[in-house]
């Protein structure tokens, strides 16, 4: 057929550049190891960073609410999808997040290409982190409005290309609190200061520093003290929390605009209970157990430090990822495979996720992680080393 013909070439072409991707199928639950091809490995590159997919009373939850609630919510928020679970779950991320309300939505990137179109359109201006994520990305490219990227994390290059703010309507900068591949923080205080000074809306996409970071587990804002200063706060249950949905947690005007105008809110079935009431206990674990943050960033930084040792351009540490970036893709999956082969699956990261020439291994630890893991994850890098 003409269109396999086409497609195959460009597979074909993919391949050849070493950026053909297969997922890889687990056949084990969600934990610190994970069984893939009938063999056990240590996994270093979930988001699953509290260890809170696996957690007796989270799956519990998801168990029971199905039971009690049925397999899907069976209609959008607007019609019939919108249960008691899910004005619950809105009240405790508004809660954590210090706002007046949150709405959720049935994924982070649903929340992402929701809420930017609706926030902004032609006319406006959006001012977008150049490692923003895909979901921003491509909410800021759905909704019409003018986009500029500054440059990663250059606070004073986003007030550059706000220097003409008043030849536009809105103005909103949208970036993501850690950054998924780097593993760093966005410099918020200046961002937010930049924002206050030329009238221009924040939003931040914490979907890593959520449950993560900060005192309480808020998140980024909290860590650096701006989540006043935050009017769209954004993030994900998928992550730290172990389960599924997305959320912007605001003003109470925010969230009945977005209830009224995110296309992505509206226009998707509601998440299922069963994912709603595990986010639900996910939440009251987190907040009942802090240890479990403390350990998380203390593996974190821990792996950090000793694959620096060993020689590798391992980045982060102050957050659950720890990007080890090798340069050429194909390098980036040898070395992933030589990992494999010794029992610890760390995931190599290419083209176009990461830009050309900076492939890593985006490694990320987990509260469920013992000292023993890293122990045996740090040998078998070492050996990589020595090969
Ligand atoms: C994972 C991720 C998302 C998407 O969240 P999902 O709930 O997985 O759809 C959005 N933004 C960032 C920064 C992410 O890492």
């Amino acid at each position: 057929m003409e269109l396999d013909r086409e497609l195959r070439e460009e597979l074909d072409r993919l391949a050849a550049a070493g950026l053909r991707r297969v997922p890889r199928r687990v056949e084990s639950a969600a934990g610190p190891r994970v069984t893939v091809e009938g063999r056990e490995r240590i996994v270093l590159g979930s988001n699953n960073y509290l260890g809170l997919a696996e957690h007796p009373e989270v799956r519990a939850a998801a168990a029971d609410a199905a039971e009690k609630w049925g397999a899907g919510a069976t209609g959008s928020r607007l019609t019939t999808g919108t249960l008691t679970l899910h004005a619950e779950l809105e009240r405790e991320l508004a809660a954590l997040k210090g706002a007046e309300e949150a709405v959720l939505f049935s994924s982070g990137y649903l929340a992402a290409v929701g809420t930017i179109p609706a926030l902004v359109g032609r006319g406006d201006l959006v001012l977008s982190d150049a490692l923003n994520h895909a979901s921003l990305i491509d909410g800021c490219r759905l909704s019409r409005a003018e986009v500029r990227v500054y440059r990663h994390g250059d606070a004073e290059h986003a007030a550059e290309l706000l220097a003409d703010r008043e030849r536009f309507r809105r103005a909103l900068l949208v970036t993501d609190g850690v950054f998924s591949m780097d593993g760093d923080l966005a410099p918020l205080p200046a961002l937010c200061d930049l924002c206050e000074e030329r009238g221009a809306w924040v939003m931040v996409d914490d979907a890593h520093g959520t449950g993560v970071l900060g005192k309480r587990g808020a998140g980024t804002a909290e860590l650096l003290g701006v989540e006043s200063r935050v009017a769209v706060q954004m993030g994900t249950l998928s992550k730290a929390l172990g389960a599924e949905g997305g959320f912007v947690a605001g003003s109470s005007t925010l969230a009945e605009y977005l209830r009224n105008r995110a296309r992505s809110f509206i226009f998707s079935t509601a998440p299922a209970p069963s994912t709603v009431a595990a986010a639900l206990v996910a939440l009251q674990v987190a907040a009942r157990e802090p240890g479990r943050r403390a350990r998380v960033l203390r593996g974190a930084a821990r792996l950090a430090e000793g694959l620096r040792a060993l020689g590798f351009d391992a980045r982060g540490g102050e957050t659950p990822i720890v990007p080890v970036v090798i340069g050429a893709a194909e390098e980036a999956i040898r070395v992933s495979r030589r990992l494999e082969e010794r029992g610890v699956w760390v995931p190599a990261i290419r083209p176009p996720t990461v830009p050309p020439g900076t492939a890593r291994l985006r490694a990320s630890v987990t509260a469920s992680h013992t000292e023993a893991d890293l122990d045996a994850v740090l040998a078998a890098f070492r050996e990589v080393v020595d090969e």
